[in-house]
């Protein structure tokens, strides 16, 4: 059962973006026009993360309305879904000069932002777009064509979620392959959301064993 009641949520997501509208954590406010906090359903089941906003984006204050956008939803439309059914942000909230990639002090930074709506949103399904999402969510440093299309189980904002990392549409764009695995990858995407997220594994406790003594060496601090 979701934690957070419907008005509540929206009304806590919204201030959490009022919050968020003023941020100065890293040196992308001085460039940014506008904070570009997500956007969508905040009763959405799946959520979508991508990277960081570009040119249309931080004009317009809204996630993925370029040219990956209309890629993303039309790949939505491909399994029944619209953008206001799923809830859509990125790792950064504002747009890199030149669109270049994120750096590591930003991400750092920002993070907190996207595990907080996260939580407020309390997704089932979250597809990580690309590699900076990834590997922040997953927290683990394998590239997104290793792992594209494999769900995996992750603890995100204090619940377990199905985590389903998916190619960057903007890298789909213009390369034809890499297009029809994206739309195989998201033809799985139903299943996912009817399917139930796996508890996280039982803690085990395991006898605590008596201390050893130290050694005498190690008490002088020889090793
Ligand atoms: N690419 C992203 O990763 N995010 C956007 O919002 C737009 C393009």
């Amino acid at each position: 059962m979701a934690a957070v009641e419907p008005l509540d949520r929206a009304q806590q997501l919204a201030s959490f973006e009022r919050l968020v509208s003023g941020c100065t954590r890293c040196r992308l406010h001085q460039g940014r026009t506008q904070v570009v906090f997500g956007s969508g359903n905040p009763e959405a089941e799946l959520m979508f993360v991508g990277e960081a906003p570009g040119f249309h984006e931080d004009q317009q204050g809204f996630p993925f309305v370029g040219q990956a956008g209309k890629l993303l939803e039309k790949l939505l439309d491909g399994i029944g879904l619209k953008r206001s059914d799923v809830y859509i942000a990125n790792v950064l909230k504002c747009r890199p000069p030149g669109n270049r990639d994120p750096q590591p002090d930003e991400i750092e930074a920002c993070e907190a932002h996207l595990f907080r709506q996260i939580e407020l949103i309390e997704p089932k399904l979250v597809a990580t777009l690309g590699n900076f999402a990834t590997k922040l969510l997953s927290g683990k440093q394998h590239g997104i064509t290793r792992v594209h299309g494999t769900p995996q189980e992750a603890t995100l904002g204090g619940r377990r979620v199905t985590l389903y990392p998916l190619f960057h549409p903007a890298a789909a764009l213009y390369t034809p392959a890499m297009l029809r695995t994206l739309e195989e990858d998201f033809a799985k995407i139903p299943a996912l959301l009817d399917r139930e997220v796996a508890p996280p594994a039982p803690v085990v406790s395991l006898p605590v064993a008596a201390p050893e003594p130290e050694p005498a060496a190690q008490q002088l601090g020889l090793f």
